[in-house]
């Protein structure tokens, strides 16, 4: 039977949820708290491009992924990232990755999400607080206080700590319990694009050293169709620095960042403008993989990276499966 379902977020997971609920014949609302699309497929707007802050890239291990992009997304906004990836072993030695595909947004990672909205009712600016019962239905309530619309299900694709306070205020204590413990082990991280008019001299385009300070290190206008003038690279500081520096002043973190990049490929190149970026909750290191979780009795749905693996193909995963388990 056709419903009328309400998608809370539009990362990856959301906006595939809703695409996939919309082809059955439903009615689907997607609610998102930011002005645009994307989640944590994000990019930042810097000097005359934009500079990918969240997710780096993506991996198309299920050949489904990418047919859903081409169809939906289109071939035009993603392309393959041919670059040379180098981590540092446990002697210092720079190892290459393994091989596989690893894909990029073009010309930035949003461009992925904004086509995938252009096929969903989204409604931005709008932060669900809560939702309340209306006889089998829910009704959406925002933190302005406002009615959003009843709806017979809910898909909730908030990252877990954001899911277990809505799940909370909405008198789902059951099912926010269940989420104590992906709530403990998402990891924040705190980002940084740094431009370089002269490109610093470094023998890779995308690095993950063994630093206490950096995980990951990459020219970000080594990406298909950046067309930057100079360099911009993204630095993702470790978690454990990020925890330690989570209320340091931006200017702080972009140097101390910088510095250590410096240090790391002794390159003396100095960036001439940087932009940070704080992620409270970025990465998710819970292991356990259910893919989604439904409560047939209340309508309330989970999807999100957290329940698949933490990376942009799980979040897809994580939806599809959990359509496939609503339809
Ligand atoms: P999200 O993208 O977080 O989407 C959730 C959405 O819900 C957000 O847009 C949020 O604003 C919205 N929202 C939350 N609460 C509410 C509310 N109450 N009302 C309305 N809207 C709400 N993955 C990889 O595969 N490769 C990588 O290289 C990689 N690197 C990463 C680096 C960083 C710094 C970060 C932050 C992430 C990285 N990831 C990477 C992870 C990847 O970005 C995520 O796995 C994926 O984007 C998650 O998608 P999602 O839809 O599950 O969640």
């Amino acid at each position: 039977s056709i419903r009328s379902v309400a998608v809370i977020g539009s990362g990856l997971a959301g906006l595939t949820a809703a695409i996939l609920l919309g082809q059955l014949g439903h009615s689907v609302t997607v609610f998102e708290k930011s002005r645009g699309p994307g989640g944590r497929m994000a990019s930042k707007r810097v000097g005359s491009g934009s500079a990918d802050v969240g997710a780096q890239y993506f991996t198309a291990r299920n050949r489904e992924f990418l047919s859903f992009l081409q169809r939906w997304a289109g071939s035009d906004a993603f392309l393959e990232w041919p670059a040379r990836f180098r981590f540092q072993d446990d002697t210092l030695n720079w190892q290459p990755f393994p091989e596989e595909k690893r894909y990029v947004g073009v010309p930035r990672m949003t461009a992925i999400t904004r086509a995938l909205s252009a096929h969903v009712d989204v409604t931005a600016q709008v932060r669900i607080e809560r939702l309340e019962r209306s006889g089998n239905q829910w009704q959406l309530v925002c933190t302005e206080g406002l009615n959003h619309g009843v709806f017979d299900q809910v898909i909730i694709t908030a990252p877990p700590a954001q899911a277990q306070e809505l799940l909370r205020a909405s008198q789902l204590d059951g099912l926010a319990e269940e989420l104590e413990k992906p709530v403990d082990q998402i990891l924040p991280c705190w980002a940084v694009a740094a431009h370089y008019s002269e490109p610093p001299e470094v023998d890779a385009d995308a690095m993950r050293p063994h630093s206490e300070v950096l995980y990951w290190v990459a020219n970000n206008s080594s990406k298909p169709g950046r067309d930057d003038s100079g360099q911009w690279w993204v630095l993702h500081a470790t978690p454990e620095w990020t925890k330690a520096h989570v209320d340091a002043e931006p200017g702080y973190v972009s140097n101390a960042l910088v510095g250590e990049f410096a240090a790391l490929t002794g390159a003396d190149a100095r960036p001439d403008e940087t932009v940070a970026h704080r992620w409270l909750y970025a990465r998710s290191a819970w292991s356990s993989q259910p893919g989604y979780r439904y409560d047939a009795e209340n309508g309330v749905g989970l999807a999100g990276d957290w329940l698949a693996g933490g990376r942009v193909e799980g979040a897809w995963e994580s939806a599809t499966r959990l359509v496939a388990a609503i339809q």
